[in-house]
């Protein structure tokens, strides 16, 4: 008797979709296969199809609350006039409510664990223990070439690691990107973080004037100062990489570095299109994010799966650039192996963070599911979302958010940023 089951499902076993039973015991899956099983709690699927959670590897969870505040503007612009003017005004309420927003549409939308880089991290933190997802949370630290702060945020980021590294949460160093964050400090979080053996989420090389800039103060792009640093290891996970080339791309692959690719974020900015084909290539560990709700504006991963086939065939010309299989490797596996944790498989041992979705019209008619979930998916097939082998959403319904309060927080939040 398991904890779970889940009965006759079509489960994506090893890149195929695959009549199977699950059994999940406490925070693990114990079973996959054709037998018979039974659970205190069952699912039946259905012939329904069963995917391993995604996984969100680049997040800014409460700018759920600017989404949709300043549109189609230059990317300075809207930072300056707009987003740095609201982040000023939030509170640790604000980020409270904005997280769990974005919590909702995440468990609505498949994702079982997602990587943050935020402020105010104790309630984000808090919005993941009350809801049950997981998390990889770090506190954005910068320096901005101050000593003095440079040991404040330092202090910050790792008083944060010791409160919440437990369970669902993992808690690792978030040093914001290499311009806004000095060589010396970033050499600092390196040496701490290998202390305390925690990774390290950053962005790096998303504009191509941030690259240029780099370049006229260092002499070196980016990737390659990072390296001699001693900035790069297994544990390093970096959001964008689009302005690289071919040393850094190399150098990437070498040091074990995960890429996180951020498809709609990058257009919706015009940073640019990354080379994802040839990181692959390379042998880079590429996953996928949503960046922050303002530059996306969902959290629906499923539309970030589409469009990071859709444009590297685009970006090299060739409708065959990426498989289907590949991207849904990169949705799920890849993420949690990024951030080392045992997940993104349906397979005996691995964490319980499962998905379940419903045949719709859009899936109709199904000659291979995969294919359907790449090129089809809305996100609301979306039936069941299981994370840490505890049932989050069933049949569509949320068992632990209260859904209306949320909005209706969020609604009322919103009133100080409209005088903006
Ligand atoms: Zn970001």
């Amino acid at each position: 008797m398991h904890d779970l089951a889940i009965k006759d499902g079509l489960c994506y076993i090893n890149g195929e979709f695959i009549r199977a039973n699950i059994g999940i015991d406490g925070h693990k899956i114990s079973y996959v296969g054709k037998e018979e099983i039974k659970g205190e709690l069952e699912i039946k699927a259905d012939k329904n199809l069963v995917l391993p959670g995604l996984f969100n590897a680049h997040t800014h969870l409460a700018m759920t609350l600017f989404r949709g505040f300043a549109e189609d503007m230059p990317l300075m612009d809207w930072l300056k006039t707009k987003i740095w003017r609201a982040e000023r005004l939030l509170n640790a309420k604000d980020v409270y409510w904005g997280s769990m927003l974005g919590i909702l549409e995440m468990l609505r939308t498949g994702t079982t664990c997602f990587s943050d880089l935020y402020i105010h991290m104790d309630e984000v933190a808090k919005a993941c223990i009350e809801s049950g997802i997981r998390a990889v949370l770090c506190y954005g630290m910068a320096d901005r070439g101050d000593s003095e702060r440079a040991k404040e945020e330092l202090e910050i980021g790792e008083d944060f690691i010791k409160r919440w590294n437990d369970g669902r949460i993992k808690a690792i160093f978030g040093p914001h990107a290499p311009y806004t964050c000095s060589l010396e400090f970033l050499k600092m979080v390196k040496d701490r973080a290998d202390e305390l053996k925690v990774g390290i989420h950053i962005h790096v090389s998303e504009t191509k004037d941030e690259v240029e800039e780099f370049k006229q103060k260092f002499g070196l792009p980016p990737i390659e100062k990072l390296d001699e640093i001693g900035f790069l290891g297994p544990k390093t996970v970096m959001a964008h990489a689009i302005w690289i080339n071919d040393k850094e791309m190399e150098i990437l692959a070498k040091k074990g570095v995960s890429v996180v690719h951020n498809p709609i974020s990058n257009m919706k900015l015009a940073s640019g299109i990354a080379r994802v084909t040839d990181m692959v290539e390379s042998g880079i560990n590429v996953c996928l994010g949503t960046d922050g709700a303002a530059s996306n504006n969902t959290y629906n991963l499923f539309e970030e799966i589409k469009l990071t086939s859709l444009l590297q065939k685009v970006r090299t010309g060739k409708a065959d650039a990426l498989h289907a299989r590949d991207v849904v490797e990169m949705a799920t596996r890849n993420g949690y192996k990024a951030y080392g944790l045992d997940g993104g498989e349906l397979k005996k041992g691995r964490l319980a963070d499962i998905i379940l979705l419903k045949k719709s019209f859009n899936y109709t008619p199904l000659y291979n599911p995969l294919y359907s979930i790449v090129y089809s998916s809305f996100g609301c097939e979306v039936s069941h979302t299981i994370v840490d082998g505890k049932i989050l959403m069933e049949e569509g319904e949320l068992l632990t958010l209260n859904e209306e309060k949320i909005l209706e927080k969020v609604e009322k939040i919103k009133e100080k940023f409209t005088q903006l």
